[in-house]
């Protein structure tokens, strides 16, 4: 029988303690045996990708990877998103292949810059959220403040599953408020699991339980998958606190994979065909070989080792010998793969963000956006003669939707974009480690960039030809308007009526 699946992610801001949950899951999923195995495969994970030079200097990852375990009957597939915030673009994109996600918040400071951010894209496609309170073992602040908080920076309704008995030195455990029954540390850590009773609270925290039951949406499962309402959990990663409590929650609330938008129309995991999308693209991870691993999200069917799939994009059919399923401790060739799962597959660069995969090439999967750049800068070549070198460079990190890359209409020095500062200096150091191009970066006279259509086709011409020195044209050959600003664009947007400027292009 197959197992049922649960694909999610875990957003957060920084610090909040996302690798710990990360390695706790996987510890009570029984998918590592030792606590401290995520960090130490980190290291190895890096010193794989050596090519990455920044990846070494500033020790953050770069590269988002996915991890299954099993527990309880259940395959969970948790997709790691990378938690500098420059990265954001490839965060969001690896949101647009799960089907709900965990939002850690750190107990001591509420909402954070990147959590929110996070949250909004997850809002944009109805992803759903179950909270956790992390550090309760540390000084917090006050329950109900960060519960409204939740509520109102995030226009969500909340609902406490579980409630901490006191924080930091207070701490006394944490009270289930569905089965009443209180769960109590020991010791200092893991043993906590087992040891619950359901002895009467001391009087102050009985009021606070009594207050949050009838002040508290009641949980409803519909609300929580529709995107309106979030469960609140309690716990403590590092102390191992409510780990279980969120992997039971996981398994019991969360949705299974989800229809997913497409044109002609969505596509139900029930549907016989395989089909999925590439949210995501590795290039290089070894620098002997050019190749890539493009991960795709299976959306329908049963995939098979061998099978044959058309990418949208080429349009010719390739045959899948050696996909690869993502396990905590190892890679392993799949021989079968079901919604919900990712398969790494590997290529030569066929392969691209947002490509739909299909057994008869007949639908398309929707809703994969390329972002804005936040950020502008011209590349200036010091060497004239690589140029071709440079193309193939930008244009291979453009597949990879890291950057992004512009070709003016006019002038002859290319100019790319990303959402983040860090990700100029991975291009550079890109550039010069595989690619032997050396090249600088020179301010852009342009801030920002809009893709720009209309419904005539003589109103977008009229447009362009009198905006001649701001436009250009992206990877795919799309126009793209470049502004000074965003006040810029408002204005040109006023002048031009008939002309959609987009900040988003969906792939
Ligand atoms: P990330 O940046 O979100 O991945 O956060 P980490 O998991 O690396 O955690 C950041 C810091 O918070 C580390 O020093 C962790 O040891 C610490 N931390 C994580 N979870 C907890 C917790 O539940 N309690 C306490 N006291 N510290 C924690």
């Amino acid at each position: 029988m197959i197992s049922p699946r649960r694909t999610f992610a875990i957003i957060s801001h920084p610090d909040a303690g996302k690798t710990t949950l990360t390695e706790k899951l996987l510890y009570v999923g029984g998918a590592i045996h030792l606590a401290g195995e995520v960090k130490a495969r980190g290291q190895n994970r890096r010193a794989r990708s050596d090519w990455m030079k920044i990846e070494q200097q500033r020790g953050i990852s770069v590269t988002s990877s996915v991890m299954t375990f099993e527990k309880d009957g259940i395959t969970f597939n948790l997709l790691d998103t990378p938690g500098h915030e420059d990265f954001s673009e490839d965060t969001y994109r690896t949101l647009t292949a799960v089907d709900s996600a965990v939002m850690v918040i750190d107990a001591a400071k509420g909402i954070e810059p990147q959590t929110r951010k996070l949250f909004e894209v997850c809002r944009l496609r109805n992803v759903p959220i179950i909270t956790f309170v992390n550090k309760v073992d540390r000084e917090g602040r006050p329950v109900f403040e960060l519960l409204d908080e939740i509520a109102d920076m995030l226009q969500l309704d909340v609902c406490p599953m579980s409630w901490p008995i006191g924080m930091g030195g207070e701490f006394e455990g944490v009270k289930n408020l569905a089965t009443g029954r209180i769960s109590r540390p020991e010791g200092d850590s893991r043993t906590f699991q087992g040891t619950t009773d359901d002895r009467a609270l001391p009087e102050r925290f009985a009021d606070e339980v009594e207050l949050a039951q009838a002040g508290y949406a009641e949980f409803d499962g519909d609300r929580y998958r529709a995107g309106d309402l979030t469960p609140v959990y309690f716990g403590s990663a590092l102390k191992d606190f409510g780990v279980a409590d969120l992997i039971g929650a996981l398994a019991e609330h969360a949705p299974p994979p989800r229809p997913q938008p497409a044109d002609p129309a969505p596509v139900a995991p029930e549907n016989p065909e395989v089909t999925g999308f590439v949210f995501k693209v590795q290039a290089n991870m070894d620098p002997n070989h050019r190749d890539r691993i493009a991960f795709m999200r299976l959306c329908s069917g049963v995939f098979k080792r061998g099978m044959k799939l058309t990418p949208s994009g080429s349009g010719k059919a390739i045959a899948v010998h050696s996909p690869i399923l993502f396990f905590a401790q190892a890679r392993e060739v799949a021989d079968e793969a079901y919604p919900g799962d990712i398969i790494g597959i590997p290529n030569h660069g066929t392969l691209r963000v947002g490509d739909t995969l299909s057994e008869k090439a007949d639908v398309r999967f929707t809703g994969l956006p390329n972002f804005a750049p936040e950020i502008l800068r011209r590349v200036v070549l010091k060497d004239p003669t690589k140029t071709k070198q440079l193309r193939k460079a930008l244009d291979d990190m453009a597949e990879e939707g890291v950057t992004q890359v512009f070709y003016p209409e006019i002038g002859s020095n290319w100019i790319i974009g990303v959402v983040g500062q860090l990700q100029l200096e991975v291009l550079l150091s890109r550039l010069d480690a595989e690619y032997k191009v050396a090249a600088g970066l020179e301010p852009a006279p342009f801030d920002t960039a809009r893709w720009v259509s209309a419904e005539e086709a003589g109103d977008l011409k009229n447009f362009t030809d009198l905006n001649r020195s701001a436009m250009a044209k992206d990877r795919d050959g799309n126009p793209v308007f470049l502004a000074k600003s965003s006040w810029e664009v408002g204005y040109v947007a006023d002048r031009y009526p008939k002309v959609k400027f987009a900040a988003t292009r969906e792939r």
